[in-house]
């Protein structure tokens, strides 16, 4: 099949990668021709064209995006001629917090205590009703822990609020955890679901920064918990493809932070990791395909992400069992340039092959 993604990036530059295989072919629109995937398909890029959405479309059997920030009204306009996966009610469900933790309050999934604030009043209140320290964060467009702010105190009130510049915002409870946690699942057109194990994830000023998975010593009712979680999400959104669920765990169980429709930066593991990688099982899905299994080939895995400067990826290609992908970006201050995969068969191995690409970790 022609598959049309919304996204030039490097989440469509290793869907394809992972797509072609199968015999399915790709096209991107991007902003410019020179995004992480333009030379992996058909670039329709937006920058030449404003119309190249239409020509997209055209070249497409079925239309994904690589961001929860995609336009709505488009998503609605195409879908109207073609399918796209995953639907509309998961990109307008998840590409705002209010309306995410609305739903996990409607399908009972424990989240932060969070009120929406539209004015200083409103956050004055709000602070008042769940306490501190919270965080005030924009409803929609956030992404790497950008466009929030971490409250102690109410003299922080006037600060916090303009820090937001004035955008419609969620105030939720700071949570205490123990760990930060994932979840990436995947539906198919059949109603088939697979999920992947439980994997724990380290972030350094809000970006992540090394996955492990599966996450160390985690109880089989824990992984079944976010898995029924999980399974009334996807089921609710009659969510096709992807979707990652991030949790934070507590002393008191699981509670969910926030969910993309799509491929996950958590799941990159999962390419060397397991019999079947989160991206194949999104290509699968969107085009009809049975899904693959999701069950990890290796007792450990792990992802280190490259951050802002390449470094030295010579150590990772002369690790036997490390695995460097690049996503052929510039290096610029946090920004996501590639990641290295690690696959272990004991914990010393592990940690010693973390040890070994230290320079890539703050
Ligand atoms: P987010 O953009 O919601 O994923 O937030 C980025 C990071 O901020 C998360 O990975 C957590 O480390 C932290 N964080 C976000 N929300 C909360 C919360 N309600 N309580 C504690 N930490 C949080």
């Amino acid at each position: 099949m022609k598959i049309g993604v919304l996204g030039a990036g490097q989440l469509g530059r290793m869907l394809a990668i992972s797509g072609y295989p199968l015999n399915h072919q790709f096209g991107f629109s991007g902003n410019s021709t020179d995004e992480p995937s333009a030379l992996l398909g058909h670039m329709f890029a937006l920058e030449d064209n404003k119309d190249n959405i239409e020509s997209l479309v055209a070249f497409a059997d079925v239309i994904t995006y690589e961001s929860e920030n995609t336009d709505v009204a488009i998503v609605k306009e195409i879908s109207n001629n073609i399918p796209v996966y995953p639907g509309e009610k998961s990109l307008f469900t998840t590409q705002h917090r209010g309306r995410e933790k609305a739903l996990f309050d409607q399908l009972n999934i424990p989240c932060a205590p969070y009120q929406m604030v539209d004015s200083e009043a409103d956050l004055k209140t709000a602070v008042e009703q769940i306490g501190l320290p919270a965080i005030l964060k924009t409803a929609t467009e956030g992404y790497d822990g950008k466009g929030q702010f971490l409250m102690r105190d109410e003299s922080q009130i006037t600060e916090a609020w303009q820090s937001m510049n004035g955008v419609e915002s969620i105030l939720e409870g700071f949570v205490n955890f123990k760990r930060e946690l994932s979840l990436i699942a995947v539906r198919g057109i059949d109603n088939d679901h697979k999920y992947y194990p439980l994997v724990e994830n380290t972030h350094h000023d809000g970006i992540l920064r090394l996955t492990i998975a599966p996450a160390q010593a985690i109880e089989p009712d824990v992984q079944k918990t976010a898995e029924h979680y999980m399974q009334t999400l996807l089921d609710e959104m009659d969510h096709v493809g992807v979707l990652t669920i991030e949790l934070f765990e507590t002393e008191d169980g699981l509670v969910v932070n926030e969910m993309a429709p799509r491929v996950h930066n958590s799941g990159h593991w999962s390419i060397e990791g397991a019999n079947t990688s989160q991206f194949e099982n999104h290509v699968r899905a969107i085009t009809g395909m049975p899904l693959g299994d999701t069950t990890p080939i290796h007792t450990f895995s792990a992802m280190v992400n490259i951050i802002g400067k390449n470094g030295p990826t010579e150590i990772a290609l002369n690790m036997p069992n490390a695995h460097l992908h690049l996503y052929d970006k510039t290096e610029r201050a946090d920004r996501k340039l590639g990641h290295i995969n690690i696959t272990a068969s004991t914990q010393a191995e592990l940690t010693n092959s973390i040890e070994k690409l230290k320079d890539f970790l703050p």
